[in-house]
């Protein structure tokens, strides 16, 4: 992927050469044709602009689809996918198997990526641009007082909760899902025997 996008740079520096030479000749000719050429060279910079924006959209959308649609499991700490029933993370070498829920949230707001394991629940942070900034947030100890609530964002949900932190000190915390992912959560809260109330209005 990182070999085409380099062919299409080139093949995009040619353009802009080629682009650049015919504006800047079209000084020298008369001026019917000198408008033509300025014309033709104004088209062919747009096109290029929209060739370039529509095939990056394309490689991150490709990406991010092929990611989805291969079947597999998604390692949630190096995002590789793994063949189905790995044991452990080809790559960063996870146990898999200790992961009860695990989603990347997509969409405009960039939630954190969570993941629930057997033995913690796990914040991928993330940067403005919506992708991983390497910071992670982990919750062991002690999470009690379970509640989930309507997020004040469709289609989400908040699941707030508190837990005991390195100091010893229970502090608050909310995790935001979507809610079509709400029955797989709940799922790994009851796998790890954690109790929840949930307390969603009805809309
Ligand atoms: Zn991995």
């Amino acid at each position: 992927m990182g070999h085409l996008y380099a062919g299409n740079k080139i093949v995009g520096a040619i353009f802009i050469i080629s682009t650049s030479f015919l504006l800047i000749s079209g000084i020298f000719y008369d001026r019917l044709v000198r408008n033509l050429i300025i014309i033709a060279g104004s088209w062919l910079l747009i096109a290029l602009l929209a060739a370039f924006s529509a095939n990056s959209y394309n490689i991150k959308y490709k990406s991010e689809v092929e990611s989805l649609s291969e079947p597999g499991v998604l390692c949630p700490n190096c995002q590789t996918n793994n063949p189905v029933e790995s044991e452990e993370c080809l790559k960063c070498h996870k146990n898999l198997k200790e992961v009860l829920f695990y989603k990347n949230s997509e969409g405009l707001l960039d939630f954190p990526d969570i993941e629930i394991n057997k033995t913690e629940i796990i914040e991928y942070k993330k940067g403005l641009t919506g992708k991983r900034n390497g910071k992670t947030e982990k919750y062991s100890n002690l999470i009690h007082d379970v509640e989930i609530k309507n997020y004040a964002i469709e289609p989400y949900i908040q699941i707030n909760f508190k837990y005991k932190n390195k100091n010893g000190n229970i502090k608050k915390k909310f995790l935001v899902v979507n809610k079509y992912n709400l029955e797989e959560v709940k799922k790994a809260l009851d796998l790890k025997n954690i109790q929840y109330v949930d307390n969603r209005r009805r809309k």
